[in-house]
């Protein structure tokens, strides 16, 4: 067996820190003028797995007291003491220069001796997709249970296209309660919620409870409160509402972000600048609040009255004398003993936009 060097780190910690500490500071990877040939497309990707030598590590133990915790076995730690003194990281590729590769992330202390270099791949790095199947929400709750909102957040984001202060307090509303309530969401409208905005909040609430649109357990209430109720069907007095008591902290605490805000999104004047300043600050917000507890935010009140509709109805399904369209029996309107769909019919109707829910002529 033959592992060789093909680089070194330059990082400015020239002795190990804590890894919280070491994983968010930028370093550099520079390999040698052999293998650079290696390095062509690199910058192709965003993220790189970096395996490297613990030159300064010596011994190890099989069973140990980890750094929390009781005593475990080796290979259940990422000890830099082992057998095979190896340590592997995903970081972030910033940029490359010539044979520099600027990372962010990496572990590893000014001349660690690199080992090897491979590109993240999310299709074969991620090692849950057999629990994901069956647990879909599976990262949500262990997200949940180990109440790491900030990296729900991250992932709520995926749903909701930005970062905004709103989406992170829909989050942590949400990951709250699912907590207090040790509710799982199986999609199948046990757990429901019951919003009564259909702002950024909502979204939040969406993500990381899984009360959805789609699924029927995400229910509207028009009432423009940025306020939610979760409730669990088998336990209807068990429920719990928040409700933002403090409006205006954004404006108060963050006055440039409510300037923008104002400019931006209520008044639609803002330059292209100012929206990718908003942004910039909103994403800066929503990760600052979602570290704090929902306590300060909320008031949140146990089993309140609230009256749960039923599972949604499975309808019969009938199909419009004009256009053709297959719709749903209860929602044909019927003239001169014909059905027709509410579009062809010209009849009124309900939309849900931005104002709420509407009457449509
Ligand atoms: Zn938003
Ligand atoms: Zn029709």
């Amino acid at each position: 067996m033959e592992i060789k060097k093909i680089g070194e780190v330059r990082s400015k910690y020239k002795k190990p820190v804590g890894p919280e500490e070491m994983k968010k500071s930028k370093s550099i990877i520079e390999i040698e003028a052999e293998y650079l040939a290696g390095l062509d497309q690199i910058e192709d990707y965003e993220y790189l797995q970096i395996l490297f030598y613990f030159h300064k590590s010596e011994g190890y133990d099989l069973i140990s007291k980890r750094r929390m915790g009781p005593e475990r076995g080796l290979f259940t730690s990422r000890s830099p003491r082992r057998p095979s003194p190896i340590g592997m990281t995903t970081v972030e590729l910033i940029k490359r220069d010539g044979a520099k590769l600027h990372v962010y992330g990496l572990d590893a202390i000014d001349g660690t001796p690199v080992i090897d270099i491979k590109p993240y791949s999310s299709f074969m790095d991620q090692p849950t997709l057999s629990l994901q199947k069956k647990t879909p929400r599976y990262q949500i709750n262990k997200l949940i249970e180990y109440q790491n909102f900030y990296d729900l957040l991250l992932k709520a984001g995926e749903l909701h296209g930005h970062y905004c202060p709103f989406l992170a307090l829909g989050v942590l509303a949400a990951g709250d309660a699912l907590n207090r309530l040790a509710a799982d969401n199986d999609g199948m409208e046990d757990l429901l919620a019951v919003v009564e905005t259909n702002s950024c909040f909502s979204d939040g609430v969406q993500y990381a409870a899984g009360t959805t649109f789609g699924n029927n357990s995400l229910i509207y209430r028009d009432f423009g409160k940025t306020a939610v109720t979760f409730v669990n069907r088998n336990e209807p007095t068990k429920n719990l509402r928040y409700y933002l008591k403090d409006n205006d902290f954004i404006s108060r605490e963050y006055p440039k972000a409510g300037k923008l805000f104002k400019k931006v999104i209520a008044e639609r004047k803002g330059t292209k600048k100012e929206q990718e300043k908003m942004k910039e600050l909103w994403q800066e917000i929503a990760f600052e609040i979602i570290e704090v507890e929902t306590e300060k935010f909320f008031k949140i009140e146990e089993d309140t009255k609230i009256e749960i509709p039923d599972y949604a109805p499975i309808f019969d399904d009938h199909y419009c004398s004009q256009c053709g369209e297959k719709l749903m029996a209860v929602k044909t309107v019927e003239k001169d003993d014909q059905v027709f769909c509410k579009g062809c019919a010209q009849s009124k109707y309900y939309q849900l936009d931005g104002r709420g829910i509407v009457e449509k002529r």
